[in-house]
């Protein structure tokens, strides 16, 4: 039987009794024939309680002297825990970070793996001892330059992606990830109480789910387990449920070296056969999106990308994508419904159907653009520089989509290949070798409360803007949620102008407000306004592929709860929609039963 990964969380190694209880479990899994290698975090709470004695001694403490304090946690659990092995008579080793030959980055606080050593690993495999190694470190330099080695760590929840490296370093049948919850739920317990504990779920789902997810799993973590073909599963060290397969697409092979990926974005993906359909001007008001979708879902038409901007007066504006196939049927549905979405059964004020045919859908997809400011702003000014026009934009979690003339995708795929550095463009794996079609659409759904919407009125339509916009934001380290680009365009002060709408976290509205109205002026657009009282709902699923009707239901299920959408972004496997705050449970609660995603066993995860 093959090398297994195990890797425990803090408060599966928070005291002695824990220990011991993981030293059985381990040494079982021996016992059935594996060899193991553990990955182990600092006790408990033990890295907040080093960050808090820092930060009474410093307001600004060195980060070398960060990563010297912090990596001692670690170090405690790997001793503890050998000994614990010892104690039940399992021969077992204890190895630091540079003890097994992790070589990071030298960015300290939050150094990323370059390459990781296998000799010492095998060696002590092969003498029958279980390895137990420090989590979240290693060292800047190859363990041959001896007169310059420094400690380093990879950031908070690091544990997590030191044990997936070192899984993809060793061929490890699987990476088992221990934690005090039972594995993944369909949504967060503490508002959705019938959440259910998912048996599978795919890599590129977990990374979309990160607001969801990511304190069981660090989306680096799931990125390299991607890459690298590593099947993770996440289970409680309590009990001995099978917890949740997190299933990795059959990898590309791939060199060890910059293990993990030092670039924000790792894929380019592109359709050069899509067609759009805007709905201008429909009213503000619940259960329009749901009509229109509903229909277009009920004549089995399936859309791809959809996107509702922020509203001027009180109508919106409505836009999606659909294969070039279907763009006739798609409009004359929409046509048919556009003269009954009147804000009242009297008035003049139509909605307005515009399509347009050859389209292309150009996408930058990557774990690392997770948190990280400046990616979308990277991607608008690459294509600016190409002088190519953005017309629709769409963002999740780990994607930034744009829609520009099919004309010009080959131009704006070579630079954007230059810009991020990707040399190849490898399709999802996930979405072409597994069977979408016999997936739930929908795994599970997310709400965050902790975003602020910010609109940017009468932004010129030209290319270039976007790029300034998101990088003025992007300098000030401000990362930028949802981005939304309204399809209306119409005449400001001489210019065609369109509206541009982002979420930022709510802390830094304010900030983000500023200094985008302090750059007004130049830029040519007129105000920014923040509205903070926002909830952003998402589900995501890989089963939504090419399964006409999944937004329709999202949508229906939000107009039944009498819920406005005030914008809405997708990407090929999720559908976000931004409602007002106040509505944000009821919204998450309605979604996630729409979808059955509701379980029948209560799950209990502790606070
Ligand atoms: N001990 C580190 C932290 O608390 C790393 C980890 O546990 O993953 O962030
Ligand atoms: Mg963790």
């Amino acid at each position: 039987m093959g090398l297994i990964v195990q890797k425990y969380g803090g408060t599966s190694v928070g005291s002695v009794e824990r220990i011991q209880a993981v030293a059985a479990r381990i040494q079982a899994t021996v016992q059935e024939g594996h060899s193991v290698i553990v990955v182990v975090s600092a006790m408990g709470k033990s890295t907040d309680g080093l960050v808090q004695l820092a930060n009474e001694i410093s307001s600004n403490p060195s980060r070398r002297e960060m990563d010297m304090l912090l990596s001692t946690g670690e170090q405690v659990t790997i001793a503890l825990l050998s000994m614990a092995l010892h104690e039940r008579g399992q021969a077992a080793i204890s190895l630091t970070g540079a003890q097994v030959g992790i070589v990071t980055e030298a960015d300290h606080t939050r150094a990323r793996i370059l390459d990781i050593k296998t000799n010492r690993l095998k060696r002590h495999l092969e003498e029958g001892k279980v390895i137990v190694v420090a989590g979240f470190q290693g060292t800047s330099r190859s363990l041959e330059q001896t007169d310059h080695i420094e400690i380093t760590t990879l950031g908070r929840g690091g544990s997590d992606t030191s044990a997936v490296a070192l899984a993809a370093a060793m061929q490890a049948e699987k990476c088992e990830i221990y934690t005090d919850v039972p594995g993944i739920l369909t949504s967060d317990p503490r508002v959705v109480p019938d959440a259910r504990l998912m048996d599978e779920i795919t890599c590129d789902e977990m990374l979309e789910l990160a607001s969801l997810g990511a304190s069981v799993l660090h989306p680096r973590a799931v990125e390299i387990a991607r890459n690298y073909g590593i099947t993770l599963v996440v289970r409680s060290s309590w009990t001995n449920q099978p917890g949740t397969k997190v299933i990795a697409p059959i990898p590309q092979p791939r060199p060890l070296e910059g293990l993990e990926i030092a670039n924000p974005v790792d894929a380019i993906e592109f359709d050069t056969n899509q067609a759009k359909v805007a709905l201008l001007r429909v009213p503000d008001r619940p259960g329009v999106a749901a009509q229109v979708f509903g229909e277009l879902a009920t004549q089995q038409l399936n859309v791809d990308l959809i996107i509702q901007s922020i509203h001027e007066g009180n109508s919106n504006d409505v836009a999606f994508t659909v294969n070039s196939g279907i763009l006739k049927q798609a409009e004359s549905v929409t046509a048919h419904i556009a003269p009954m979405l009147r804000s009242t059964p009297a008035a003049q004020d139509e909605a307005e159907v515009q399509t347009s045919d050859n389209i292309a859908k150009i996408s930058i997809a990557g774990a690392g653009m997770i948190g990280r400011p400046g990616v979308a702003a990277g991607m608008f000014s690459a294509l600016a520089e190409a002088r190519v026009n953005i017309q629709m934009i769409s963002t999740s979690e780990v994607k930034v989509s744009c829609t520009v003339a099919a004309t010009e995708c080959d131009r704006a795929i070579q630079t954007l290949c230059r810009h991020f550095n990707v040399t190849t463009s490898p399709a999802r794996l996930d979405q072409d070798s597994i069977k979408t079609q016999n997936l739930p659409p929908v795994r599970g759904a997310a709400l965050d409360l902790e975003q602020a919407q910010l609109a940017i009125r009468h932004v010129p339509d030209k290319p270039g803007l976007a790029a300034r916009i998101f990088q003025i934001l992007a300098d000030r380290g401000i990362s930028v949620d949802m981005i939304i680009q309204s399809q209306r365009s119409r005449v400001h002060q001489g210019q065609m102008t369109r509206d541009i709408a982002c979420t930022v976290a709510q802390d830094n509205a304010a900030i983000a407000r500023d200094v985008l109205q302090a750059a007004a002026l130049e830029l040519g657009y007129s105000e920014v306004t923040i509205d903070s009282a926002i909830a952003k709902v998402s589900v995501v699923g890989i089963g939504m592929i090419h399964r006409p009707g999944i937004a329709a239901i999202m949508f229906q299920a939000l107009s039944a709860a009498n819920i406005n959408i005030q914008m809405i972004a997708t990407s090929e496997i999720k559908i976000s929609c931004v409602v007002r705050q106040e509505q944000g449970v009821e919204a998450l609660k309605v979604v996630h039963s729409a979808f059955k995603l509701a379980g029948t066993e209560v799950v209990v995860v502790p606070v």
